[in-house]
């Protein structure tokens, strides 16, 4: 799914820098859920935008379904993110003056599809993540699980390969943030690839792989037996 290779970011900061990413190796396989952990400030989220061509390395190389991202125009970068990845947030980011159905319609119009398929697609999303009564409810009118889960029928909308999400449950209280890691195992369990961001070692041990950032590398790499989040709820 994606590979790799000696990846560097720095900052400016004034006239110097900060190295962020300092040579990170990664492959990540179709179907897999992998952690990423880190103290505050180890770069999760520098990676996690790189991965999700939001932001771009200084050196090193980067393969996402095969296709080398390098160099490529805002046009070419914009289509590839479309098609291949779905972006969840702790801050949910649904436009505040779209309700539910039109946050995760959005993305269907970038992808050229008529109102109406992107109604009926909107829909059939909403009812996944159980929302669909509230389809014409603005996000102001959501609690914070509802909110999250707008953004994830939102993220999937366009059947993205890849499921990347920055501390997804950094916003919600513990029983929320496992009804939502229960629906995301079961995303995963249909087959979807999925790499999350968080701090926080029980959401970690609900994937199926946690790696460690530490000082810009990577320090540890291990498969972990998977929690169920449905036992806590
Ligand atoms: P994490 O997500 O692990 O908390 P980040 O990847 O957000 O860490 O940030 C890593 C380091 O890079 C932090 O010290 C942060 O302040 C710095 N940083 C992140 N983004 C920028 C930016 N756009 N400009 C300058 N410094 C940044
Ligand atoms: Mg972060």
């Amino acid at each position: 799914m994606l590979k790799i290779n000696q990846l560097h970011k720095s900052y400016p900061i004034g006239k110097s820098s900060l190295h962020v990413l300092k040579g990170i190796d990664l492959e990540v396989e179709t179907g897999e859920m992998v952690a990423i952990m880190g103290s505050s400030g180890s770069g999760k989220s520098t990676l996690l935008n790189i991965i999700g061509m939001l932001d771009e390395a200084d050196s090193g190389d980067y393969i996402l379904d095969g296709v080398p991202i390098k160099n490529l125009n805002e046009k070419k970068a914009a289509i590839y993110r479309n098609k291949f990845l779905g972006f969840i947030f702790q801050s949910f980011n649904l436009i505040n003056y779209k309700n539910a159905l039109e946050n995760v319609a959005l993305p269907l119009y970038y992808q050229g599809l008529k109102r109406k398929e992107r109604q009926e697609k909107g829909k059939f999303h909403l009812e996944k993540v159980g929302l669909l009564d509230w389809a014409h409810h603005l996000p102001s009118e959501l609690s914070g699980g509802q909110k999250q889960r707008v953004a994830i029928a939102r993220a999937l909308a366009a059947d993205p390969k890849l499921l990347l999400a920055d501390e997804p449950t950094g916003a919600l209280d513990t029983t929320t943030s496992y009804e939502i890691m229960e629906f995301i195992q079961q995303l995963n369990d249909e087959g979807k690839t999925i790499l999350i961001v968080t701090h926080e070692e029980d959401i970690a041990n609900m994937c199926k792989r946690i790696v460690r950032l530490k000082d810009g590398l990577i320090m540890e790499d291990k498969k972990v037996n998977q929690v169920r989040a449905s036992q806590y709820v």
